[in-house]
C-alpha cells in the first residue's frame, strides 16, 4: 500500500484540461467536434518571436539561467510595464517563471497553511481554490455575481477580512466571466487594505492587454500603497499566443524575492534559455500582431453574445475582457454539468461548466471564443437545434 500524503488527496484540477481530452477523444472516433473549452489564443505565435527563440538555439543559450531570469528579460519586463501602466518597476522585483500558474502556486504556498485563510473569485480560475487547499489554508470565496457584471465588491472582500486573513486573490479582466473591475472598486479596496497592512494581494492581470468597449487596465502596481505586499502576475500565454512556451512572471514586494527565488530553484531551477530569449522579442518588438488578434477576439466576441442571447432560455451578460463568454443558462432547466456533458455529446460543442470554477459557477456555462467566426456559429446553430 503506498501512502501518499494527505495534501494530495486535497488537490483539485482544471476541467478545461478533462474537457480538452474528452472534446479529442471524440474527435478521433471521427466525431466534428467544436472546441469552445480550452482558454488559449487560437493563433500562432508571431513569426519574430519564434524566430528568436530559434535563433537563442543556434547561438548557444542551451544552458542554466539565473533562477529569476536572464537580465535582459526582467529589463524588458520593467520597461513593458513602464509603458503600459507608467509605473516604475526594478527589474530585481521581477521573476520570471515557466507560465502564470508557477507565481500562484509560490504566492499561495508561501502564505498557506493550516489556520491561515486566502480569498479568491469564485466563479474564479480553478487553481486557485485548488492550491489553497493543498496548502492546507481555508478558502474564503470572493462571490462574483452577474449582476454585478461579475466585478468584485471591494466592500464584500473588506468585510470577509479576518485576523486569519493572509492574501487576497484578484483576477481582472477574469477568467472565466469576462468580468473587469472598475477603477472605482480596485481604489476602494485598496484605501481598505490600508487597515489591514497584514494582508498580501495577488493580482492575476494575465488578461490585461485583453480589453474591449474603450476599456483601460487598471493595474495593481499604480497603487505605490500596496507595493510592499503586492504580487502582480502576467505573462506572455495569452498575449502572444505562447501557451505551449511556459513563460510568465511576476512582480514581487522586496521582502519576498529572496522566498520565490529559493522556491524557483527548488522547484524548476529556470525557464529554458531559448524561450526566454523569445520573452524579449515578444516584449521588445513589434505589437500589432498581437493588437490584431485582440480586434479579432472583438469581433467574435460580439457575435457570441449576440448569438447566446438569442438561444432560448440564456442570457449572456456583456463581457469587457479577456476571451470568454460566460452565460447564464439556468432557462434550460439544465444544471451547468448536464449542458457541458449534453453539448458535447449531442452537439459535438466542447464548453466548460461554470461550476468547475466553484460553486457560484452553477447555472453558467463558460464559451471560449478563442475559434473562427464560423465555428462559432455553427456552435451556437447546433446547440440552438438542442435547446
Ligand atoms: N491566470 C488566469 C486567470 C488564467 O486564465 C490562466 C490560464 O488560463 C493562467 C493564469 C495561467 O496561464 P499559463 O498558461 O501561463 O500558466
Amino acid at each position: 500500500m503506498l501512502k501518499f500524503a494527505q495534501s494530495v488527496h486535497r488537490l483539485g484540477t482544471e476541467s478545461a484540461f478533462e474537457v480538452l481530452a474528452r472534446a479529442q477523444a471524440l474527435s478521433q472516433q471521427g466525431k466534428d467536434i467544436i472546441n469552445l473549452g480550452i482558454g488559449q489564443p487560437d493563433f500562432k505565435t508571431p513569426q519574430h518571436i519564434v524566430e528568436a527563440g530559434i535563433k537563442a538555439l543556434r547561438d548557444g543559450h542551451h544552458g542554466y539561467t539565473p533562477a529569476n531570469g536572464i537580465p535582459e528579460l526582467r529589463d524588458a519586463v520593467a520597461e513593458d510595464l513602464n509603458r503600459r501602466h507608467g509605473v516604475e518597476v526594478n527589474p530585481a522585483n521581477v521573476v520570471v517563471v515557466p507560465g502564470g500558474k508557477p507565481t500562484m502556486f509560490f504566492a499561495i504556498l508561501m502564505f498557506g497553511e493550516p489556520g491561515a485563510e486566502i480569498m479568491y473569485p469564485n466563479p474564479g480560475f480553478p487553481i486557485y481554490e485548488s492550491v489553497i487547499n493543498y496548502s492546507g489554508a481555508t478558502p474564503v470565496p470572493i462571490a462574483l455575481e452577474e449582476a454585478n457584471g461579475f466585478a468584485f465588491s471591494a466592500d464584500s472582500v473588506l468585510s470577509k477580512i479576518t485576523p486569519k486573513t493572509r492574501l487576497i486573490i484578484i483576477n481582472s479582466p477574469a477568467n472565466p466571466t469576462g468580468g473587469v473591475t472598475p477603477k472605482e472598486e480596485i481604489d476602494k479596496l485598496v484605501a481598505g487594505l490600508m487597515d489591514h497592512p497584514d494582508v498580501a494581494l495577488l493580482s492575476d492581470e494575465i488578461y490585461s492587454q485583453m480589453l474591449y468597449d474603450g476599456r483601460e487596465h487598471v493595474s495593481l502596481l499604480q497603487y505605490p500603497e500596496i507595493r510592499d505586499r503586492l504580487i502582480m502576475l502576467d505573462g506572455w500565454s495569452k498575449t502572444y499566443a505562447m501557451t505551449g512556451w511556459r513563460l510568465g512572471y511576476a512582480v514581487w514586494p522586496d521582502r519576498a524575492v529572496d522566498h520565490v527565488t529559493r522556491l524557483c530553484i527548488n522547484d524548476h531551477s529556470c525557464v529554458n534559455a531559448a524561450t526566454q530569449h523569445a520573452g524579449i522579442a515578444a516584449l521588445t518588438g513589434p505589437q500589432d500582431e498581437a493588437r490584431a488578434m485582440v480586434a479579432q477576439f472583438d469581433r467574435r466576441r460580439r457575435i457570441i453574445v449576440e448569438a447566446l442571447n438569442a438561444l432560448p432560455g440564456v442570457r449572456c451578460a456583456d463581457a469587457g475582457g479577456a476571451f470568454y463568454a460566460f452565460p447564464n443558462i439556468e432557462g434550460t432547466g439544465m444544471t451547468s454539468r448536464e449542458a457541458q456533458d449534453r453539448f458535447l455529446a449531442e452537439a459535438g460543442v466542447a464548453t466548460v461548466a461554470g461550476t468547475s470554477f466553484g460553486a457560484w459557477g452553477e447555472g453558467y456555462l463558460r464559451f471560449s471564443y478563442a475559434n473562427s467566426v464560423e465555428n462559432i456559429q455553427e456552435a451556437l446553430r447546433r446547440i440552438r437545434e438542442i435547446l
